[in-house]
């Protein structure tokens, strides 16, 4: 479509159509919830958006302008925006149509979905494509340009700075999303690559000092190592002391779909590599790496290889001096990028580094290994099958000869070597804590037979650093691996577990424990010497929480197998296993206290009528005027219950009776009347009482919201004590009457229910005659009565209202510690716990869980035992179950009504002895 003529006015025309349109967009972005300015200004003039709209339009939209070269300069142009700093007015122009309209051109003019605002109006008006943008490829798309410089989407120029200059003008005034997106981002590639300053050739001291996350003596030094084994995960990148600026810096490049051709390496394709390079015998030409065809070299405007790459090369280009230059920098880089760091990423460098840890050998031995990666060329004591790992390795170092070595004292150039190749060896464990590295190299047969050398290295000081890696590497590789019964590097990791060292043994178990884990083959791990299953039931009973715990998980595996446990139970002493995992159970146990109910609250029942007023209580009330003493009245004789109701007529009637004679008496001002004294109960409970009509055949005047007492409260709000003296044995009928003191009680009991003789000065004399008591349902001088008073007085005592409790002045107020005195709470029992570890879902953790699986598997397997057909022949017929767990029954189940953690599996274990 053809542009059609138009005038260069770029101020706005304030049109109907141009109302409108204004209208529509407003309407648009408040809808999507964009900002929206409806007169954007670009250099000094506003911006008529409709003109804009139009014209981009007519040219085919926003994608197909910004696609083609310099169009929005064009474009800019012909808003007469001026020649003077064209570029950023250009781009200013784009912005305002990408934040403002493009989003409404993909929905009115191509009826599509506009992409989210995350992605369009929220980023910088950068590049096109917005039509196919989407979450997905918009954000993965600007990662894989990113500091590359060659962007596509570049090719308008119009981004605010022209691309020649785009890294020297971050500045520009344009460039203000830029800004945000360099930080995100890593420097350009150029500026990247750091050559080497140091002298090319180092003397060892300066290999130390160069390498400061690694020195061989770092091993018997434990508190200046980072944490040792495969299952810490120690990542320095934390230390920013440990990171070099090139490294940290450094963004390794993702993969990006290029015509790139996987090389063939033994690694990926064994096959394929030997019959290539068979290939290549025959023509007996060209080298071993590929020609340089096509290389970006130096000085075409290539800055060379990155750091990475070139670490790779000086690997493997055999030269001692680029091997130290490759090896320290991949120590670095695998340990602080290890997450970016992928073998498939960097083909052959598997094979270098093994190459490389190969070497190994030839210091203590008097052997050089070759790998072979081709079927017809495996001969040769000093060849290792590349393609299937080298079955008889063991019987080959056995038959080496050992060269003589100095543990204390070396050559350089053998500890340069050493040092190397332990370097090799700390990049790969780095490297293997990546699943994926430890996937990608447990395929590599030849690091099996490496593993396997290692681990069989002469035992001296100097060997012990690499020892250690070599059993970080296969703990992290068994899960990968199947083992026979007498694989190489499976018996080596088996004799670790009867070495001295306690680095290895964890390692080794750990590594064991693994193998087949991840595979579908159940791993039977068969073979074990009796010596080392003994000693790893005796490392149980250690105060080693690491050491229990490695060995419970090997227990675990190892007793999941009929065979294993038939071999324990025949070989070794399994009660006193039984007994230390039932130990075990509770390890680091807390212990809580914890009271809970048993069973609800209960609620008494109202009483149908007010209690009777203590006799001081009704003298302070009369003391009196109204309307406070109705108000007092109903406080001491009635609470507050939102289920219960009391009639008003009950209530009047109890108050007339009550006071109308003693008012009267006393000759004070008459009562409430009723109607006021019903609109005071309401004040008194602060409107938690209120006079209702209670609909129904007879209507009835109630207050809902309160109830009698049981027992009245005295004008402070404390419970008086009820006189329970029946007036004869036989009766039911109790005195009744209610007393705040012992003293007013006791009192009352001697002188009204036992009638003693009083003298002057108030005391009781004492009298001999026969007295019973009669408080209540007491039993006591009911079939013997007390012959005197004194005796009778003295058990009366014990009826006798405690002494009420001293108010805490630091309490809460008066109105809230009163609680409803109808409500009996219901009996509580303190329960003791003995919760142990769990993880983050709540589920049992930790060396309990382990324990309690070894006893499950012991409880499963037992029975199906051939130990077990013996025992059942033999005449004492008791069950190896029987015998293992009887003893410890009565502690299981004990933890398992305490240790709520385990609860689950204990109660798993219980029904499978049951069961057995
Ligand atoms: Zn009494
Ligand atoms: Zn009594």
């Amino acid at each position: 479509m053809a542009p059609p003529p138009r005038d260069s006015e770029s101020s706005i025309n304030a049109t109907p159509e141009y109302h409108d349109f204004i209208a529509k967009l407003t309407a648009y972005h408040e809808k999507r919830g964009t900002y929206f300015d409806p007169q954007p200004k670009v250099g000094s003039r506003l911006v008529d958006l409709l003109h804009l709209f139009n014209i981009v339009v007519d040219r085919g939209g926003y994608d197909k302008v910004s696609d083609e070269k310099l169009a929005w300069r064009k474009l800019g142009q012909e808003f007469s925006l001026g020649a003077n700093n064209l570029p950023a007015l250009a781009f200013s122009l784009k912005t305002a149509y990408y934040k403002y309209l493009a989003a409404y051109e993909i929905s009115t003019i191509h009826g599509k979905e506009p992409p989210p605002r995350e992605i369009l109006e929220d980023t910088t008006a950068k590049g096109s494509g917005l039509l196919t943008r989407t979450l997905e490829n918009y954000t993965r798309g600007r990662r894989d340009t990113g500091g590359l410089g060659n962007d596509p989407s570049d090719a308008s120029g119009d981004d605010g700075t022209p691309v020649r200059d785009r890294n020297a003008s971050e500045d520009a005034p344009t460039s203000g999303g830029r800004a945000t997106r360099g930080l995100r981002q890593a420097p350009p590639q150029r500026v990247l690559f750091q050559p080497d300053t140091l002298p090319a050739r180092r003397t060892p001291q300066q290999h130390h000092t160069s390498a400061p996350s690694h020195n061989a003596h770092s091993i018997h030094t434990p508190s200046h190592q980072p944490p040792r084994g495969a299952s810490t995960s120690y990542n320095p990148s934390s230390h920013p002391e440990n990171m070099s600026a090139a490294v940290s810096n450094y963004e390794p490049r993702q993969q990006i779909p290029l015509p790139l051709r996987p090389v063939v390496t033994p690694g990926n394709n064994p096959v394929e590599f030997a019959r290539r390079h068979e290939a290549q015998k025959e023509v007996g030409a060209g080298t071993r790496y590929g020609a340089t065809k096509g290389m970006m070299l130096p000085g075409n405007g290539f800055d060379g290889p990155n750091i990475y790459i070139r670490c790779l090369l000086a690997l493997r280009s055999n030269i001692p001096a680029e091997q130290d230059y490759a090896l320290h920098h991949l120590v670095k880089i695998s340990m602080e990028r290890g997450d970016k760091y992928r073998f498939e990423s960097f083909p052959g460098l598997a094979e270098a580094l093994l190459d490389k840890l190969l070497e190994v050998s030839s210091l203590f031995y008097d052997v050089e290994w070759k790998i072979s990666y081709m079927e017809d060329d495996m001969n040769g004591d000093q060849t290792i099958d590349g393609l299937s790992g080298t079955s008889d390795i063991l019987q080959r170092i056995s038959k080496l000869s050992q060269q003589e070595v100095d543990d204390n004292l070396q050559a350089a150039d053998f500890q340069d070597r050493l040092l190397q190749i332990n370097e090799a060896g700390l990049t790969l464990r780095n490297m293997v804590m990546l699943e994926e590295n430890a996937q990608y190299v447990s395929e590599l047969y030849p690091l099996r037979d490496f593993l396997t050398i290692a681990l069989n290295l002469p035992k001296l000081d100097m060997t012990v650093e690499l020892k250690h890696y070599a059993l970080d590497i296969a703990e992290q590789l068994t899960k990968y691996m199947s083992f026979e019964v007498n694989d190489p590097l499976y018996r080596s990791l088996l004799d670790q577990i009867q070495s001295p060292d306690r680095g290895a043994i964890l390692t080794a178990l750990r590594a064991i424990s693994r193998i087949s884990m991840n595979l579908e083959e159940s791993n039977s791990l068969r073979g074990v010497p009796a010596a080392a299953v003994q000693n790893i039931i005796d490392w149980t009973l250690l105060y080693d929480e690491d050491l229990v715990h490695a060995c419970l998980d090997f227990l675990y595996q190892y007793t999941a197998v009929v065979d294993n446990v038939d071999f324990m139970i025949s070989e070794l002493q399994v009660e006193s296993l039984v007994n230390q995992l039932t130990r075990l159970l509770l390890y680091g146990a807390r212990t809580t206290e914890k009271e809970l109910p048993l069973g609800r609250d209960w609620k008494k029942p109202a009483p149908a009528e007010p209690a009777p007023v203590p006799k001081d209580l009704l003298a302070q009330l009369l003391r009196l005027e109204e309307p406070e003493r109705s108000s007092k009245w109903l406080r001491c004789l009635c609470e507050e219950d939102k289920d219960e109701s009391i009639t008003q007529i009950a209530l009047w009637q109890a108050y007339q009776q009550r006071f109308t004679q003693p008012v009267h008496e006393q000759g004070r001002a008459a009562l409430l009347p009723a109607a006021e004294f019903i609109k005071g109960v309401s004040t008194t409970f602060a409107d938690k009482a209120t006079a209702q009509v209670q609909a129904g055949p007879v209507q009835k005047f109630i207050i809902k919201g309160i109830r009698f007492r049981h027992v009245p409260v005295d004008l402070s709000g404390e419970e008086y004590s009820k006189c329970l003296w029946r007036n004869h044995p036989s009766s039911t009928i109790e005195c009744g009457e209610f007393f705040m003191t012992a003293e007013q009680m006791y009192n009352h009991i001697l002188k009204d229910h036992l009638h003693a003789p009083q003298l002057d000065d108030g005391k009781f004399q004492n009298h001999n005659q026969d007295y019973m008591c009669l408080w209540g349902k007491c039993q006591r001088y009911r079939e013997t009565s007390a012959a005197k008073l004194s005796q009778i007085a003295s058990h009366i005592k014990v009826h006798l209202p405690q002494k009420k409790e001293a108010v805490d002045p630091y309490g809460p107020p008066p109105a809230k510690r009163i609680k409803p005195s109808y409500i009996i709470p219901a009996p509580r029992q303190t329960f003791l716990f003995q919760n142990t570890a769990v993880d983050e879902r709540n589920d049992a953790a930790g060396i309990p869980l382990s324990a309690v699986l070894v006893l499950r598997n012991l409880a499963r397997n037992l029975p199906k035992t051939e130990a077990e057909e013996v025992a059942m022949k033999s005449d004492e017929k008791v069950s190896l179950v029987d015998r293992l767990f009887k003893p410890v029954e009565k502690q299981l189940f004990e933890i398992f009504a305490h240790n709520k953690s385990l609860n689950l599996y204990m109660s798993d274990l219980l029904s499978t002895i049951k069961e057995a």
